[in-house]
């Protein structure tokens, strides 16, 4: 990938859809395949995608450069499992040029946080800051359970090798009714004892889990409630450019973030797209409308078709989704897996 380190960006012009937001936030799924198997976000069976159909991660970079191009402040690397994806590692050494340069403000990654213990020290190194890592028990045989098959104490020891580390970590925390509506406080004291954000997360309808969504579903505004039996909790202003919304806790001193894409809509300030594996450009979460990237990327060896095709992309982004659990027939909103487009 050497030949690309002298493919930096000089100047950029931002992203603006028709409701006049904004767009400079890439979520990027490098692969759609994980070493585990949440029971929310994937069915025990799953078919991933050939191999060939994957960018590699040349055209991954080429393409997440002419994001940074169009203005592209901030890029979140997610999956599947993007610490999976063989060769991450060098991509992510590689595509830091922009974060030297200056045109990349922020370059990070959501994971399981299995992998970290062996790659936590080398992402600081490159320039990474903040991770989100998604856990949503302390207990190692309900791990195993929400996982299918989960070591939590590969989880954990990755989560201390990353505070080592030097980085910040956020963990996400997705409410499963029955399952871990008695770990949340424990989970809250938890982080803010390590100094780490907890972000609660409701379950969304996103591709066929084998399951009934409907028996999954906690409010993010049942758990604020539960919380705020015990705790005090102060709304702030803070942001991570994500569609959270913060409370401090005055008794740890720590933060708790709120993702309600059922019961709120976050879509006025959205201000992000989300690229594929394949090359798939989704401009909503909830919506399957979405623009083919590949075929301009592999068209020509210059960028002018790419970059025709990311503006003609933002050009369709929706003015928001209406995410449902369709109570009737059970059916997901949407039929792509979390694991498909990134969470
Ligand atoms: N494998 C990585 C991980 O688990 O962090 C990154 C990809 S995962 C799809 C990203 C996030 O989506 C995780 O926090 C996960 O808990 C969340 N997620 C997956 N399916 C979901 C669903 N149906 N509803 C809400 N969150 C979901
Ligand atoms: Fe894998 Fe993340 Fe989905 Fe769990 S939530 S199955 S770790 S992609």
């Amino acid at each position: 990938m050497d030949h690309l380190l002298s493919k930096t960006v000089a100047q950029s012009t931002p992203l603006v859809d028709p409701f006049g937001r904004t767009v400079d936030y890439l979520r990027v799924s490098v692969t759609d395949r994980c070493d585990l198997r949440c029971v929310y976000c994937m069915s025990e069976a799953m078919t991933f995608l050939p191999r060939k159909d994957l960018l590699t991660l040349e055209e991954l970079d080429r393409l997440c450069s002419a994001f940074v191009e169009k203005g592209t402040k901030r890029i979140r690397l997610t999956g599947g499992e993007p610490l999976v994806r063989r060769g991450i590692m060098d991509f992510i050494k590689t595509f830091s040029r922009h974060l030297k340069s200056g045109a990349l403000d922020e370059l990070t990654l959501t994971t399981n946080g299995t992998q970290l213990s062996k790659y936590a020290d080398q992402l600081a190194e490159y320039g990474v800051r903040r991770l989100n890592v998604s856990l949503d028990t302390l207990q190692a045989n309900r791990f195993k359970d929400v996982t299918r098959w989960g070591d939590l104490s590969k989880v954990m020891s990755g989560i201390e090798a990353a505070l080592k580390a030097g980085l910040k970590i956020k963990i996400n925390m997705v409410a499963v009714k029955g399952f871990n509506e008695d770990e949340i406080i424990p989970m809250m004291k938890w982080c803010h004892d390590k100094g780490m954000d907890l972000t609660m997360i409701e379950t969304m309808p996103l591709g066929d889990v084998g399951q009934d969504r409907n028996d999954q579903f906690i409010s993010v505004s049942d758990i604020s409630k539960m919380l705020q039996q015990d705790y005090t909790l102060s709304d702030i202003p803070y942001k991570t450019g994500g569609p959270a919304r913060y409370v401090k806790v005055e008794e740890t001193g720590g933060r708790v973030g709120f993702i309600t894409p059922m019961t709120h809509n976050f879509c006025e300030s959205c201000n992000r797209v989300r690229l594929t594996c394949t090359g798939t450009l989704y401009m909503c979460l909830g919506k399957d409308d979405a623009a083919d990237l590949r075929a301009p990327l592999r068209s020509s060896e210059g960028d002018e078709q790419l970059h025709l095709a990311i503006e003609e992309a933002i050009s369709r982004k929706p003015k928001g989704h209406d995410f449902l659990i369709d109570r009737d027939n059970k059916n997901p909103a949407v039929k792509r897996h979390m694991s498909t487009t990134g969470g």
